[in-house]
């Protein structure tokens, strides 16, 4: 007789995959694996990686293959309905390839997909067992990505996979010369502009010109400005004025952002993902969060009308380290195919 269906979450990042299998109760078996993704290689190379963790997850739990109920896989790239539609960090041959039904027929295995963030999202949400709320995720990192869990636990991807692209939604914050700043999508004064990696290397950029920071210890160096952007978190957490500045920005922006969104959704909970989950100066950045937020906010979305010890939008830094997105591919198929 079978043992009881086993779940897989595959989640491919940039160099590295991990992975991670449920048993048919939910809980983890066995360690999370890890193998290199090979994605800049074609996505053969990468599925044959996939197999490789695949059959190390099964050793560990002691099953086959043909216990395994299904796989939840998520890519480092926008996708629709299993179709990867932008390049990102990925080789040529992903594009406009339905990655998950080409999947699905070499392993045979029911398989859903969706993008990294999406799948941190249902990471988040199914890590906090007891939350009957929505939960959406908002990830600064090189980019600004988010996801969005509808209350009970299913995803929202929208009708075409395309939702919760929310670094791009427009924000009114112009640059000293009055300028909309530009987005890496060829779009002008997106959220993304002010609040992402990206955006904090031109913000540094156009900081340091000014007389103020000449003396500055990052104007006097001669790294680059991709060096400099990554030495201003320990900066701020030395209390250096300048890089404070900077990450104040980014949070009260991105807070003010996040207003416009929980107004569409209600999510109820907000979880900051990202690089900053982990900085020294996280709480300090979550106050710059909410003064944006509440800022643009309506009081309603702050606390409760009619009751008001009840907080109506929490805000949470995300718990599930760089694990979140393969235990919500894990969880996800789960749901869908137990
Ligand atoms: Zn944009």
């Amino acid at each position: 007789m079978s043992k009881a269906k086993h779940f897989v979450g595959l989640d491919i990042g940039g160099s590295m995959i991990k992975t991670i299998i449920l048993d048919s109760s939910g809980e983890q078996v066995g360690p999370i694996v890890e193998v290199r993704s090979h994605v800049k290689d074609g996505y053969e190379a990468t599925f044959r990686q996939l197999n490789i963790a695949i059959d190390a997850l099964a050793a560990n739990a002691g099953i086959s293959l043909d216990d395994i109920g299904g796989i939840g896989l998520d890519v480092p790239a926008p996708s629709s309905n299993g179709v990867i539609w932008g390049k990102a960090n990925l080789g040529d041959d992903w594009v406009g390839t339905d990655i998950c039904s080409k999947y699905k027929e070499r392993t045979g295995i029911p398989t859903t997909m969706t993008n990294d963030c999406n799948a941190a999202a249902v990471g988040e949400y199914s890590i906090r067992h007891k939350h009957i709320g929505g939960l959406l995720l908002v990830a600064p990192g090189t980019g600004l990505g988010g996801g969005f869990v509808l209350p009970g636990g299913k995803l929202y991807e929208g009708a075409n996979g395309l939702a919760l692209e929310v670094g791009h939604i427009s924000v009114p914050f112009r640059e000293d010369d009055g300028e909309l700043p530009d987005c890496t999508c060829g779009l002008k004064g997106c959220l993304e502009a002010w609040v992402s990696l990206v955006a904090l290397r031109r913000r540094l950029r156009l900081e340091l010109r000014k007389t103020e920071w000449a003396n500055h210890e990052l104007n006097t160096s001669d790294s680059t400005i991709e060096d400099k952007a990554f030495q201003l978190r320990t900066l701020a957490e030395n209390g250096d004025t300048l890089a404070i500045q900077l990450f104040k920005q980014q949070g009260y922006i991105l807070g003010y952002g996040i207003a416009d969104i929980v107004r569409v959704f209600d999510p109820g909970l907000i979880v900051i993902g990202g690089g900053l989950a982990e900085a020294k100066f996280r709480e300090q950045f979550m106050e710059w969060i909410k003064e944006g937020f509440n800022e643009r906010a309506w009081p309603v979305y702050r606390v409760s009308p009619i009751d008001p010890e009840k907080i109506t939008t929490e805000f949470e830094w995300a718990t599930g380290g760089d694990a979140a997105a393969a235990i919500g591919m894990a969880y996800t198929a789960q749901e869908l195919f137990s």
